[in-house]
């Protein structure tokens, strides 16, 4: 198929090793290893100089034999139906894994948000919302955030599903503002799933976070959140890089000065408190713990022998390739998958979703500590299928969640 490209083959390298050691039945592979559905939709918006430009959309229901998809929306130049496709079959294995009543879905844009105005940004939201509208819903498909959207792109396509169907709909989306129905805790929820695993991890290795160096890639809601929250657990970050450069300092990085920083400068780089860091150069630092925390395909075979981490905590998806991941398990590395490590956002979406539909919110003490729970249960439980199978986590991770889904699968049996 031609949406198949080389992330979707990736993730089917994944699929098949885990596969495999389950014994999956040839019929449910192939159900497991297709996208239930792919909408391309092109959005025409008015420019705020008047002529109209077209913007291609997808959105991607890869399985929803546990519950309704569930996934972001990504805004970006570099968005293909490929890397759509993978990002909601990784949505089902990370909800399968996180034992969430969800299936797997994503949407993208090709378009550069850094280009655009906020009204040219809200026009896009809303006809992207419109396009694809007959396929979502709080019982079909629930977006939420992912690379360049926010609590604003969220607020505008809640409302503009919530005008076409007639009523206030705060469950068809997720990630939204709290005055309108957002979850307390959301917005960090990502990062402090990854410090949650990043802890755990470190102690089943032996050591803690306290005094443990760390190099975060990416700074957005992930990577800044994730470094703070190590920070207050006595993690020393030594250096943090994004698509514009890096800073970098032995002694640790002052995290919410630099959040200062980063709001007003768009970027780490050029950042007061430490010294300048290649972007490239985040991989070889002397850090205890690697957190990539931006797009896919960072970690290859032209960087992984320069990683000196012991632990790696994938806080983006897919941040690691097949063949790099292989030499990391080799040489000891431990690494907790993306599937699991960035788990953390899409469990308090489902919170978020189910407050919306009892219409009776939590405390954000109530929010934490049910996420607390809920990934030490993750870890645990994948930890325990490493061991019992002798395998890396990534595998396990899929153990769990192949196995999940195709219980179900077998339970519901075929329609027609
Ligand atoms: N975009 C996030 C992810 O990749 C969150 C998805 C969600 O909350 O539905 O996990």
């Amino acid at each position: 198929m031609s949406s198949y490209g080389t992330l979707f083959s990736g993730m089917l390298q994944e699929f098949e090793g885990a596969a495999r050691l389950l014994n999956l039945e040839p019929g449910i592979w192939q159900m497991l290893t297709h996208p239930k559905r792919q909408i391309i939709v092109s959005c025409p918006v008015q420019m705020d100089s008047g002529e109209i430009q077209v913007f291609t959309g997808f959105r991607v229901q890869y399985n929803v034999t546990l519950g309704p998809a569930k996934g972001g929306i990504r805004y970006h130049p570099d968005v293909t139906l490929d890397e759509v496709t993978t990002l909601a079959a990784w949505m089902t294995w990370k909800c399968a894994v996180a034992q969430l009543p969800f299936g797997g879905g994503k949407g993208g844009v090709i378009c550069d948000p850094t280009k655009m105005s906020k009204r040219e940004l809200e026009a896009l939201t809303r006809r992207y919302t419109a396009e694809i509208i007959d396929a979502i819903g709080p019982d079909k498909d629930v977006p939420a955030p992912d690379v360049n959207t926010n609590e604003q792109v969220m607020a505008w396509f809640s409302d503009t599903y919530s005008m076409h169907v007639g009523h206030t709909s705060t469950a068809v989306v997720t990630g939204k503002p709290v005055e309108m129905g957002g979850s307390l805790g959301r917005r960090e929820a990502t990062g402090r799933g990854a410090m949650i695993v990043a802890r755990e991890a470190a102690r089943h290795l032996g050591f803690s976070l306290d005094g443990s160096k760390v190099a975060v890639q990416g700074f957005g809601n992930v990577g800044a959140i994730g470094a703070q929250l190590m920070a207050e657990q006595g993690a020393v970050i030594i250096g943090v890089t994004d698509w514009k450069g890096g800073v970098q300092n032995p002694t640790g990085l002052d995290i919410p000065k630099l959040q200062q920083w980063v709001a007003q400068h768009k970027t780490v780089a050029g950042f007061p408190g430490g010294e300048p860091l290649a972007a490239a150069d985040v991989f070889t630092l002397d850090a205890e713990i690697l957190m990539p925390a931006a797009l896919e395909k960072q970690i290859t075979l032209d960087n992984v022998h320069d990683i000196k981490a012991k632990l790696i905590v994938e806080g983006a998806n897919g941040p690691t390739t097949t063949e790099a991941h292989k030499i990391l398990h080799e040489k000891g590395v431990f690494v907790v998958p993306d599937i699991l490590a960035n788990a953390g956002g899409v469990t308090t979406s489902y919170f978020e979703w189910v407050q919306d539909r009892h219409g009776y919110f939590w405390t954000e003490k109530e929010v934490n500590e049910r996420l607390e729970a809920k990934m030490c249960q993750a870890f645990e439980t994948v930890l325990k299928t490493a061991l019992e199978y002798n395998v890396d986590m990534r595998v396990a991770a899929y153990i769990v969640a192949i196995g999940r889904v195709a219980t179900v699968t077998k339970m519901r049996g075929m329609y027609a």
